[in-house]
Formats: C-alpha cells, structure tokens, sequence
C-alpha cells in the first residue's frame, strides 16, 4: 500500500492528514493555514487560522472580527500532531508566506503567490529548501518579463506629468490589496497630490497600523479634490464603474497597473488608455529561479500557465506535475509573433 501524501488535495483544499489542517482552504474547515489574505486564498468562517503576525490586521479584517487567528512570527515553529509547520516571507503582499511543513525529515513548502522584486511595503521573498514544492505559475509564460521597477515607476511619473501638463487627472487603477499601496510607496509625492478610493485607503490605514510607512493619500471625498483635480493622481480599485462619481470634476486619464498590461490589447480590454507592468507575481525568469532555489526534487505546478511550466521543467530535469484545483482559471493566450 503506498502511503498518504504529507499534503494532499481534497474538496476543501490541500490537507494535511497528520497535522490535521488545511492551506487556503475554499470551504470553512477546522485549522486553516493562510498564505495571505487575498480573497482567492482566504475565505471566511473556519473555526481558528494560523497565519503570518505581520500580516493578521489585514486577514481579520477580511476574515470579520469574531474570526480567531493565530499570528505566528515568520521561522516560527509550531508542532501540529507531530507536524512541523513555519511560515516564510513570500514578497506578495504585506504578512504573505510560504508554508513550511516538515514531518519525519520530509519537507514540503507551499508558495502561495509569491514575487522576488523588491517592496518596501512586504517582507523580502525567502527561498526555503525543501523535497517537494509546490508553485504557482500564473506568469509562467516566457513571454512576461518586468522591467526593473524604477523604469515602471519613471513612466509612471511621465504619465502623471503629461497628464498635469493637459489639466487632466490621472486615474491609476490597481488592485485595493498589496498594489495600491506598493505604487503608494513608489510615487515621488513632490509631484502633486494623491487620492485613495475609500476601498484603498481601508487597506492603507491597515499596512499603517501594520507598521509600514506610507505617503500620506488624501480621501476620495476631500473636497480639495476639485481644486487640484489637473494636478491630482488618484488610486482606483479596478472597476472602472467607480470613476462614474469622479467624471463631473473634470478631464482625466486612465491607466492600469497590473502584470498582465504586458499583453499589448489589455489596456483596451480592461478599458483604459495605459498599462503599467507592475505585478505582484514572480516573472517567468523568476519563477524558474526562485524553483531552482529550493533545490527540491519534485515540483507541483498551481494556479497559472500549468501546463505550459510543467513542460518547461522537465525539459529542465525536474519531476514536475501539474497541481490543479477548482481555483486555477485558465491563463490568458500569449500570442507569438
Ligand atoms: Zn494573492
């Protein structure tokens, strides 16, 4: 009889048998390990979660406030029935961790999202040795490759530029959780004054709270809004419904900060004038880097371009096998040219 994985899929998520709990479970389940607080990692009403300290602001405010959690420092061991678990830092977004679970000399590591790039808003990814990892691969794909932020950053600032210089606002749409706040902390604030919608500034307030230094962002309300609206920058949450309340003040301009605006027709499809490559994801070359540096022996491809990284890592030497679950969608098409 060949014997039960240290970690295995089942209708809740991925289980851990021995130490009787889950990690990032999609249904309520009894001890739920959190890699963060995206909604596609994190969902409600497990009976107690464990999860990185410097992140627990954040996950009991998406969790609700009767949620019980248990914040563990990163490298922190814990023993659940005989299984060793610690978490560690994966650079997505502020409290993201890999998760460490080692049992009778084995060990797995569980990426969750993870980027390399510097942020001074999150913990610095951590390689973490390990027999078995598994990865996503939602940019693994040769064709995504990120300039080095500060290129990213410099065209932002010649978009806000041109954009003071026509007497329009500029409108930066970006995810309300881990990119607003990373763009927070790149924008050279002498510019000009920058706007939160009230759904990023909740997630501001809590990385303030959580200990990390943000650019003082003025609200979606403030009536000194009509005033500097030529010069304005103003932090959206991607739905573009939400400028609508905006419209009357004036001119603007639109842009996207995502990883995906490497693809030349996103922009469009998502409705704005410029996209910005910034992403809160490992690029291709990354992903393979960052696998190489846990020198693990088997590699589990979650949650992206599975198919096409699985292939790309045996042709490398690796035994490496798709990982698919409910939440895996199916990545855009990368058309080559
Ligand atoms: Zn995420």
């Amino acid at each position: 009889m060949s014997r039960e994985p240290l970690l295995r899929l089942t209708s809740a998520g991925l289980y851990c048998s021995r130490g009787g709990f889950h990690i990032d479970p999609w249904s309520p389940v009894a001890c739920a390990v959190i890699t963060h607080a995206h909604g596609d990692h994190a969902v409600r009403s497990s009976r107690k979660y464990l999860a990185a300290a410097s992140g627990k602001l954040i996950l009991q405010h998406r969790m609700g406030p009767r949620a019980q959690i248990q914040p563990l420092a990163f490298g922190e061991k814990l023993n659940l029935d005989g299984v060793e678990v610690s978490l560690h830092p994966a650079g997505h977004i502020l409290g993201s961790a890999q998760v460490r679970v080692e049992h009778k000399g084995e060990v797995w590591v569980v990426s969750g999202d993870y980027k390399v790039a510097p942020d001074s808003t999150c913990e610095a990814f951590e390689p973490v040795k390990c027999h078995t990892f598994i990865t996503e691969s939602t940019f693994g794909d040769p064709h995504y490759h990120w300039a080095p932020q500060s290129v990213t950053y410099a065209a932002i600032h010649d978009w806000w530029r041109e954009n003071q210089s026509q007497g329009r606002a500029s409108l930066l749409y970006a995810y309300s959780l881990g990119k607003a706040q990373r763009i927070l902390a790149g924008l050279d604030p002498s510019l000009g004054p920058v706007y939160a919608h009230p759904n990023i500034e909740q997630m501001n307030e809590l990385y303030r709270q959580s200990g990390v230094a943000l650019t003082a962002t003025r609200g979606w309300n403030d009536t000194s809004l009509i005033t500097d609206w030529p010069r304005a920058l103003i932090l959206m949450p991607p739905a573009s419904r939400w400028e609508k309340g905006l419209a009357f003040h004036g001119h603007y301009a639109t842009a996207f900060a995502s990883g995906w605006m490497v693809l030349p027709d996103e922009p469009g499809k998502r409705g704005v004038e410029r996209g910005f490559a910034l992403s809160d994801h490992a690029d291709y070359g990354e992903l393979l880097s960052a696998v190489a540096a846990t020198t693990a022996e088997r590699i589990l491809v979650t949650h992206g371009y599975i198919e096409d990284f699985v292939a790309t890592l045996k042709s490398r030497g690796y035994d490496a096998s798709p990982h698919k679950t409910p939440r895996c969608k199916k990545p855009p098409v990368v058309v080559r040219t």
